[in-house]
């Protein structure tokens, strides 16, 4: 197989938001872990596409591995160099070959300065054309563009986003560089426009041999530009494919219900739509194990343990809010309008399976008892006592574990223990539930 151009190894980007010294002197240290150890490959001519909800690291996987921002830990290999360890001057050098396209295009350009001017920054920081020559390119590249050459004098607010989107283009290709990383180009931009602008991509990669990496969190955008995509969530890849491995099963639990919100019916997928519970947890504090089990719908049952998926799924968002310390009584009391105070054992019982989507009965009988017993100490306003006792048969391997990433066919990589065959048998289960 040939080398990438890009090989990306155990990159981490951290920011630290600890409050002050003391917090530091305490050891009071806030890391948001926006990536996590990523790796991966980019391989010339490719466009690899990288997904994930917003705020799930990709615009600083993005600009970390170009050095716009420096890495906390990690190599990023660019031909064999690792950028990480270049000096100021080297990387000024290298950047020539690697650009960045940003997701707004108006914030991105000077406004005081002309189309034309900005589009020649990068041969004059290059000093790749001066004089005659210089304009002489500015107007090519206009062209190539899609503009025409009486744009160079005008100002970028003179311009739609569309046309805008193209000028930061016109300046990426100035420096004739080998990738370019896409973050998020056509987001700002209407549908009838993202069309316009994902096909001009595509005829200059093919015209110039460019490279791509795409960063988009929809998934229709992606689907269409890419040739392999990488799924992101909370600073980590959950799962790496070709296109057409990414968007059909077997998919990673969280790709899978991404693929499932797309709007348009894709060719690819016939499932249901899957809803997530909960919001992205936070990168200073992420899960344990597979970060993904605050909200993942397949999360494992552990041995003794064999009742409905989403019944599990219910017990276990019940289990988690215990352990956040939350008071299950007041956030039940609250969204009922009833006194904390005066409700009853029965009365809280009612609510928090209401509230969590619980059965009158779990189906399992060692499960009941437990979640009873934590409502005996919930009503007694013991939240320590309530996690004990969950603390037994509400437990999943995903939450003690991370999973490797498991090779499912062809380098198409999936990080979910249901990948591991010691779990077959679950996903049997999740197969049957599904027929
Ligand atoms: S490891 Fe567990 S929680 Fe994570 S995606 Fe797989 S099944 Fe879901």
């Amino acid at each position: 197989m040939t080398e990438p151009i890009i090989r990306v190894e155990g990159l981490r980007k951290y920011y630290d938001t600890t409050g002050g010294f003391v917090d530091r002197l305490l050891g009071n240290e806030q890391l948001v872990k926006a990536v996590d150890g990523v790796d991966l490959e980019l391989y010339e001519g490719e466009t690899l596409g990288i997904v994930g909800e917003s705020g799930c690291g990709k615009t600083s996987l993005g600009r970390a591995m170009l050095r716009l921002i420096e890495p906390t830990d990690g190599s990023v290999y660019y031909h064999g160099e690792d950028l990480t360890e270049l000096s100021s001057r080297k990387l000024r050098a290298v950047r020539k070959d690697l650009q960045y396209i940003f997701q707004d295009p108006l914030s991105s350009l000077n406004p005081r300065m002309t189309v034309g001017d900005i589009v020649g920054e990068p041969l004059d920081i290059h000093g790749l054309a001066s004089g005659a020559e210089r304009n002489e390119r500015i107007y090519e590249l206009l062209d190539v563009v899609g503009l025409s050459p009486s744009h160079a004098d005008r100002y970028p607010h003179e311009f739609s986003g569309g046309q805008r989107q193209r000028i930061g283009i016109a300046r990426a290709l100035a420096v004739d560089p080998e990738v370019i990383v896409c973050d998020e180009p056509v987001s700002a931009l209407d549908v009838s426009v993202q069309a316009q602008i994902l096909n001009l991509l595509e005829d200059l990669q093919e015209e110039f041999g460019l490279s791509y990496i795409f960063i988009a969190h929809d998934l229709s955008v992606v689907e269409h530009i890419s040739d392999r995509v990488a799924v992101m969530y909370l600073g980590e890849i959950v799962e790496t494919g070709t296109t057409e491995e990414v968007y059909q099963p077997p998919n990673h639990p969280y790709a899978e219900a991404l693929l499932s919100a797309i709007p348009e019916p894709d060719p690819l997928w016939d499932g249901d739509q899957i809803l997530l519970s909960g919001s992205v947890p936070s990168p200073l504090d992420p899960p344990s194990g597979c970060r993904f089990h605050s909200r993942c719908p397949k999360i494992i049952q552990p041995d003794g343990v064999d009742v409905d998926p989403s019944e599990w799924r219910s017990a276990m968002n019940f289990k988690h809010r215990i352990d956040d310390g939350s008071s299950v009584e007041a956030v039940v009391a609250r969204t009922r309008d009833e006194d904390p105070a005066e409700v009853s054992r029965e009365r809280l019982d009612t609510l928090v399976r209401s509230e969590f989507d619980l059965p009158d009965r779990l189906s399992d009988p060692d499960l009941e008892t437990a979640f009873s017993e934590a409502i005996d100490a919930v009503h007694d306003d013991d939240l320590d006592a309530a996690a004990d006792a969950l603390a037994d048969r509400f437990r999943s391997p995903c939450e003690a574990e991370p999973p490797d990433a498991i090779d499912v066919g062809g380098g198409h990589r999936i990080a979910c223990h249901l990948q591991d065959e010691q779990y077959a048998d679950e996903r049997l289960r999740h197969a049957d539930h599904a027929d």
